[in-house]
Order: C-alpha cells, then sequence, then structure tokens
C-alpha cells in the first residue's frame, strides 16, 4: 500500500501523530537532565511519565489548535524544523534556544555558521525535520469541511488541555517543585521554548521602543523647620499574613516585635503572586488594576518621584534584583559576602543593616529612604532561611522536596523564616530608634506575596492571581513610627490600630510614602495614605 492511499489520514491525526513525535524524539535533553535530578533527590524515576505526558500535552494543545485551516501542512512544517534545530543544540552542545541565542545567532556571520555544520547537524535536519515534513506534504490529507475540522481540532485542544490540568493537580507536589528548581529543565522543552524565543526575538526587534513615561514632575518638599524624614522600607519575600502571631497566628513568631509599638494590618491584598509582578508594582502609579509589567521598564516609579523632590535613596538587594525599580538609584547588592558580612551558608537579611550609620552621616540631615529587599521566606528551601537558632518550631522540613515532608514539617521550617523575619524587622526599628531625635523616623514592611504550603495541595506561589488563595495574596504590613514623625503629624496611633481590619492593598504603598516625605504633588491621593487612618478629620 503506498501512503497515498492513507485515506483516513486528517490534519488532526497528523497534529497528534506529530506532537508524539516530537515529544519522543526532539526531547532527549529535556529528559536526560530530569532523570538526573530525579535519581538525585530520591523521586521516583516513573516521574519521567508524566513530564512526559506533560511535554506532549502542552505540545499537542498549540499543534491542534494551529493547524485548523488549510495550510496546516507549513505549520507542522515549522514545528519540525524548530524542534530538530533546538534538538541539535540541546543534545550537542546542551544550549537552550532562547531570546539572546537567536539574537546572536541573527549577528552571526557566514563563516561562523558553515563552522557549524557536521555530519550530526545533516542527521538531526534529515531525521526530525526533512523525513517527517516529506511524508506530510506526500500524502494524501483529507481535508474536512471548515466545520468539522474546527470541531476536531478545538475538541482535541480543549481535551488536551483539561488532561494538562489533571495531570498537574494530580502530581502537584511532584511538579510544583519540580519546576520550581528545575525551570531550566522545561526550558529544553521543545519546541514551545524555541518558538516562544522566536516570538520574543520577533517582537523586540520589531516592536518600535516607546517613549519613557515620567511622572510627578511637580513633586517638591516643603519642610523648612522640621526635622528631615529617615524611612526605611523592607519589601519581605513570601511572607503570608496569617503566620504572624501579630496578626494572631497560634503560634508565637513575633516574640520581639510584639514588645515594640507597631501597627500590624491584617487585611491586606498583594499586586501579584510573584516577586516579578508585585515588586515594581507596588512601587508603580498604575497600581494593581492597571499595572502592566511590560510598561513598567519604560516609566519612573516611586524612587524617581522622591528623588526628584531631594531624598536620597539607597536599595540594598538581599533578593534576586530590584526587579527594575532601583534601576536609577544607589544600588547595593547583598547577596554576596563582599558587601554583606553576615553570610554563613547563605547571606542573611541582618547583614543589610550594617554599614548604614556610615550612609546616613553622609547624606548631610537631608531626607532618606532605603528600601532593603530580604530573602525573607523564600521556598521551597525554607530551612535554609534561618540560622540554626533560629530553628525554633520542630520537627520541621530538612529538604526542598516539599513531598518528603509532612504538612507540619513544612509549616514549622516555614515559621522558623517568619521567626527570623520577626528578629531582622525588631533590629531595624531598634536601629531607626537611635535617630529619633535627629530624623522623624519611620518603618514599613510589607511582603510582596504569600505563600502556599500544601492547602489543597498546592504548594509555593505564582499561580494567576484568580486561581491564587488567600495564603498568597494576603500580605502582612507592618508600620512603625518615631515620635518625632507622630508628633509633626499629629497621628493617633490608638486610633491608627483601630483600622488594621480595613481591606487595603500594596497601592496604599505609594501614596503612603509620599504622605511620609511630605511630598507635594499631583498624583499623591490623601485616601491611600495609611498616615491619614490616623489623623482625626
Ligand atoms: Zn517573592
Amino acid at each position: 500500500m503506498s501512503i497515498k492511499k492513507l485515506q483516513w489520514s486528517t490534519s488532526i491525526f497528523w497534529a497528534i501523530l506529530s506532537a508524539l513525535f516530537i515529544t519522543i524524539f526532539a526531547n532527549f535533553t529535556m529528559f536526560a537532565k530530569a532523570n538526573i535530578w530525579l535519581i538525585g533527590s530520591g523521586s521516583s524515576p516513573l516521574y519521567i511519565v508524566v513530564l512526559a505526558l506533560f511535554q506532549f500535552l502542552l505540545l499537542l494543545f498549540f499543534i491542534a489548535l494551529l493547524t485548523m485551516h488549510k495550510g496546516h501542512r507549513h505549520v507542522l512544517a515549522i514545528f519540525y524544523f524548530a524542534a530538530a534545530f533546538s534538538a541539535y543544540f540541546a543534545d550537542s552542545y546542551g544550549v537552550i534556544i532562547d531570546k539572546d541565542m537567536l539574537i546572536n545567532a541573527a549577528e552571526t556571520n557566514v563563516a561562523e555558521a558553515l563552522g557549524l555544520l557536521s555530519w550530526r547537524l545533516i542527521f538531526y535536519f534529515t531525521f526530525l525535520f526533512a523525513l517527517p515534513v516529506f511524508v506530510i506534504y506526500k500524502v494524501k490529507i483529507i481535508l474536512q469541511p471548515a466545520r468539522k475540522r474546527i470541531l476536531y481540532h478545538s475538541g482535541v485542544a480543549l481535551l488536551s488541555i483539561v488532561s494538562l490540568i489533571i495531570t498537574f493537580f494530580a502530581s502537584s507536589n511532584f511538579l510544583t517543585s519540580f519546576f520550581r528548581e528545575q525551570k531550566q529543565v522545561f526550558s529544553y522543552s521543545n519546541p514551545l521554548s524555541t518558538l516562544y524565543a522566536t516570538y520574543q526575538f520577533t517582537h523586540k526587534t520589531f516592536s518600535s521602543r516607546k517613549l519613557f513615561k515620567h511622572i510627578g514632575d511637580d513633586s517638591h518638599i516643603l519642610e523648612p523647620f522640621e526635622d528631615p524624614e529617615l524611612v526605611i522600607l523592607v519589601v519581605g519575600e513570601t511572607a503570608r499574613a496569617d503566620r504572624f502571631s501579630l496578626n494572631s497566628y497560634r503560634k508565637n513568631t513575633n516574640p520581639l516585635l510584639s514588645s515594640e509599638s507597631v501597627v500590624s494590618f491584617n487585611n491586606v491584598s498583594s499586586c501579584g503572586t510573584s516577586t516579578r509582578i508585585s515588586v515594581p508594582c507596588m512601587f508603580s502609579i498604575e497600581g494593581k488594576d492597571k499595572f502592566e509589567l511590560s510598561k513598567f521598564k519604560d516609566e519612573e516609579n516611586f524612587l524617581d518621584v522622591a528623588k526628584k523632590a531631594g531624598v536620597n535613596i539607597l536599595w540594598r538587594d538581599n533578593n534576586s534584583s530590584s526587579k527594575g525599580v532601583a534601576n536609577r538609584v544607589t544600588y547595593e547588592d547583598f547577596l554576596t559576602p563582599q558587601n554583606n558580612p553576615i553570610c554563613d551558608q547563605e547571606c542573611r537579611d541582618i547583614g543589610m543593616l550594617s554599614g548604614l550609620d556610615d550612609y546616613i552621616s553622609k547624606q548631610k540631615k537631608s531626607d532618606i529612604l532605603i528600601v532593603l529587599h530580604q530573602m525573607g521566606s523564600h521556598g521551597p528551601a525554607y530551612f535554609e532561611r534561618t540560622p540554626e537558632s533560629f530553628q525554633k518550631f520542630k520537627p520541621y522540613c530538612k529538604t526542598n522536596q516539599l513531598d518528603q515532608c509532612t504538612n507540619e514539617e513544612i509549616s514549622n521550617a516555614y515559621d522558623n523564616t517568619i521567626l527570623y523575619t520577626d528578629f531582622f524587622l525588631s533590629e531595624v526599628v531598634k536601629f531607626l530608634k537611635k535617630y529619633d531625635d535627629r530624623y522623624e523616623t519611620a518603618m514599613i514592611y510589607v511582603s510582596d506575596h504569600g505563600e502556599s504550603l500544601g492547602e489543597h495541595g498546592i504548594y509555593l506561589h505564582g499561580m494567576p492571581y484568580f486561581m491564587a488563595s488567600k495564603d498568597v495574596t494576603n500580605v502582612p504590613l507592618i508600620l512603625w513610627f518615631g515620635e518625632d514623625l507622630i508628633k509633626s503629624q499629629n497621628i493617633d496611633m490608638n486610633l491608627l490600630k483601630q483600622k488594621t481590619n480595613k481591606p487595603i492593598s500594596h497601592d496604599y504603598i505609594f501614596h503612603t510614602l509620599l504622605g511620609i516625605f511630605d511630598i507635594k504633588t499631583d498624583i499623591y491621593k490623601k485616601e491611600k495614605d495609611l498616615m491619614f487612618f490616623g489623623i482625626k478629620r
């Protein structure tokens, strides 16, 4: 029988076959890397099947949707080409085809390109591209009526996405740990990561750069007779509000802060469910409803406004980065022992306080904002976030493989990180108290997002906002004001403490900071300034 006579072959049949072929033959590197991790972490090697299924369903979803029209052969050819291309580079060099790789490739000259030619490359292109594409163009594929085609293709796409969700939840313990720890393995997912990189590359190349947007150009400070402000804003990491005993948690996770005169808001919504979104968003004028990450880098944020008004700003980072917030102010990396004097297995948040007296004395009594970006409670290796002396809640989970610990062990490991943050924040307050006679001092602590600790079988964070539980979106926000600030702004602390149940959000940070620094500008919204919750009207 010649392949021309395969009368049953339809576009959806070739879509399914292609997804299967590419999953099996073009993803060796991803499976090999995953296998090494599985062996190293003592997980069952059977999880490879889960990963393969995950890869197949994801690929099928895209192929089914994109091949429901008459030109479906060309789309399949593009998939095979991308698969051959990235499988060759991944299997030969362990290279991931990302946006930067494509930028490099576009700048490669002919000689360099010829230097890559090899028998191996020819083999990959023959087997993974030329051969399957030849068959697809050669066989007779019955073109069903449009309605039928659309029905079949969307049906298969829907079925694959539903199966994908079921697979995800059925093995969420494993998959969440795996994706968090082994994100880079997933970037070998072929050819989806390459096609995505191509999209990013063309988008970056062809979209014209937007104009940089300025905000608060009218900002200025009127306070010739008062003391200057010294504010420390602590940007927390992965702390959830309900694990603070200040917010009525049953375990005593705030033994130190509870003896300070702090105000803890317990009904605060985060802007996003990840550091990447929440950190820029809390400094953005747009607020939760209008914030778009893609626009953030092209517009000014709170730090720019404060700088224009004359505030000296220092950002110290013991997390991954400022996510673009501190691009135009003084930035110091505290993940490295070169800057951070308190490092054991890792550099500790408390190290960010060292040398600050020196910095303050150099600013000659002008307004100062210091932002400290914590490592905080970043998971899943919670146990690594605290020195031994803070591992008070026991037994605690001692691995990043959360599926190997009980919920109680995970909870204890997590609560120990809150205990350490309690210590860190109380040291910030102690530090500020030294300056109370010369500065109007304040500390604001707010976490970027919370964390799922196994509730409903979900771990970590980063789910789309509408799917995320309160564990992830309800963040702690704690204020401490020095006597000098309380007096000059006429704040009634008891009145303020009565308002801590009020539903608020990350949007309040922007305006509260404008208020504390007495920055006059049209973009200031008094109703979103937390200080005014404590001022009688
Ligand atoms: Zn975060």
